[in-house]
């Protein structure tokens, strides 16, 4: 598949430290998860890489920091520009290392590319305040500072916005970067920081520490330990962000994580059924149900059950499941065995306990699961609890409203929640109830570069996007001057 990039050279298989590109005799295989065809051997690095990458970061620094926010936002436009002009190029390598279906990879692409053009303009609005005096001989004045030399890791699932949207707010406040991508997705990544270079970044602001899975524990230590890092942002899984979180106290580091969920979908009985159906789609079967606000959990109101079931099923059954590079197909491979197995485990576990398969429960051929929904589900099987990151939706029966919110409470997660509801009082008490970082109400779609996207309770720390997603690269100076 990669034969048919317009332009060749955007296949990159080396690191990226302080502008150099950085071969190893070390290297890891790349594969396509959807036909297990090998793609590319990839630069392997270690340790002593992860300190060379953050002296390169913390030697560019100075530089970076110096310029007016305007002359940051204007590389980071033409980065934006580069992504969009490229975009078939990286959809292609993303469909190829990651599985999602190709149009699919190119609404990444774009959406990836947004939060580029969002930081970069908001790094010219990176505002300070000052603050009444209570002392007529001084003067409260607050600045905000970039935080220094910024870490990134991150996961397969979206190989490019989940590096965007920690990389562009870090890099428009004034911090360099150092990325630690997922083994599993490194070519998209070097192709971003490739346009990143092609768009003027000096060298050492934008780094890429391309590793296996072994070696990214060992970089993911330095990261952590550096006191020259002074923030880690991480995106994956819940039981690794607890590890990194730790690894990160003795610097006492500020970290950014956006972990596990386990979201609800509840549907009232006075919703619009079929726009839940539809809104149950996108949100549970989009990349094959790998992200981590897909819906894990759906709760329907008795008197809709059976009427929600049926419609859903119809709708699953009718997804084409296949290579992401065929046309018309709507969901690719599943991206590695163990995932697979999490999926069977957990359905065999439902199935055990008395629920239903009313379509889907089948792996076809090795990668490939199908559109799944099952009945009859209840708070004992596994599903309640535990993330899917599968195309399986278990659909759960409650009566009333209170009993609705304290079922979806019922987690140490707190990300993503949805509920279809068309009584205003109804969206606003469960829309304040739900302990969640984010509400979908009436839609299951609701990502997008310009709001604060996180998580609440174990399913995380800060928000990326919007506004807020600036403020975890930035210290707050408070400067007081007297003799006035
Ligand atoms: P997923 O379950 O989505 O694969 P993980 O949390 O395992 O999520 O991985 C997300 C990212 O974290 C990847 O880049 C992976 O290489 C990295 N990673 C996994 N374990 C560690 C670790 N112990 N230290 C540092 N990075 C890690």
């Amino acid at each position: 598949p990669l034969s048919q990039l317009n332009d060749p050279s955007l296949l990159k298989t080396d690191a990226l430290i302080g502008g150099e590109w950085v071969a190893s005799s070390n290297r890891f295989a790349v594969t396509d998860p959807a036909t297990g065809e090998h793609l590319a051997d990839v630069a392997n690095l270690g340790a002593t890489d992860a300190h060379n990458a953050i002296v390169a970061a913390n030697k560019a620094w100075p530089a970076w920091r110096a310029k007016p926010a305007k002359e940051r936002a204007a590389i980071l436009m033409r980065w934006f520009a580069l992504l969009h002009a490229n975009a078939d190029d990286l959809a292609r390598l993303m469909t190829a290392e990651q599985g999602k279906p190709l149009a699919e990879a190119r609404g990444e692409v774009t959406y990836g590319a947004s939060f580029v053009e969002w930081f970069a303009e908001e790094a010219k609005r990176v505002y300070g305040e000052t603050i009444p005096t209570t002392d007529n001989n001084k003067r409260y004045l607050v600045v905000k500072q970039p935080i220094g030399v910024c870490a990134a890791i991150t996961p397969w699932n979206f190989p490019i916005a989940m590096i965007t949207r920690k990389v562009a707010p870090a890099l428009a406040a004034g911090c360099p970067v150092v990325i630690k991508p997922a083994e599993q997705t490194p070519l998209s990544a070097l192709a971003v920081a490739e346009l990143a270079q092609r768009a003027g970044m000096p060298a050492g602001v934008l780094n890429i520490l391309t590793a296996d899975g072994d070696n990214s524990i060992e970089i993911g230590k330095v990261l952590c330990s550096s006191d020259v890092v002074r923030h880690l942002s991480f995106t994956g899984s819940t039981e690794v962000g607890r590890i990194l979180a730790a690894q990160c106290a003795p610097t006492i580091k500020k970290i950014s994580l956006e972990l596990g969920g386990n979201a609800p979908f509840i549907v009232f009985d006075d919703a619009d059924l079929d726009s839940a159906v539809e809104g149950a789609m996108v949100s549970k079967y989009r990349n094959a149900g790998q992200t981590c606000v897909c819906a894990n959990r759906f709760y329907v109101q008795s008197s809709v059950y059976d009427a929600f079931v049926a419609k859903l099923a119809e709708k699953a059954a009718a997804i084409k499941v296949g290579n992401g590079f065929e046309p018309g197909i709507n969901q690719g491979p599943q991206i590695d065995e163990p995932s697979m197995q999490k999926i069977e485990t957990l359905v065999a576990d439902a199935l055990d306990k008395g629920a239903k398969v009313v379509v889907g429960g089948e792996r076809i051929g090795e990668r490939f699961y199908t559109p799944t929904v099952l009945s009859g589900v209840t708070p004992e099987m596994r599903v309640a609890r535990e993330e899917i990151f599968g195309p399986v939706a278990p659909i759960f029966r409650f009566d009333t409203e209170a009993e609705a919110i304290e079922l979806a409470n019922a987690t140490e997660f707190g990300l993503a929640s949805y509920f279809y509801s068309r009584d205003i009082g109804r969206i606003f008490r469960v829309g304040e109830g739900l302990e969640y970082g984010m509400v979908g109400v009436n839609t299951g779609l609701i990502s997008t570069a310009e709001v604060p996207f996180g998580g609440v309770k174990q399913s995380g720390l800060g928000r990326e996007g919007a506004r807020q997603g600036m403020d975890d690269y930035v210290e707050v100076k408070y400067l007081c001057l007297g003799d006035i």
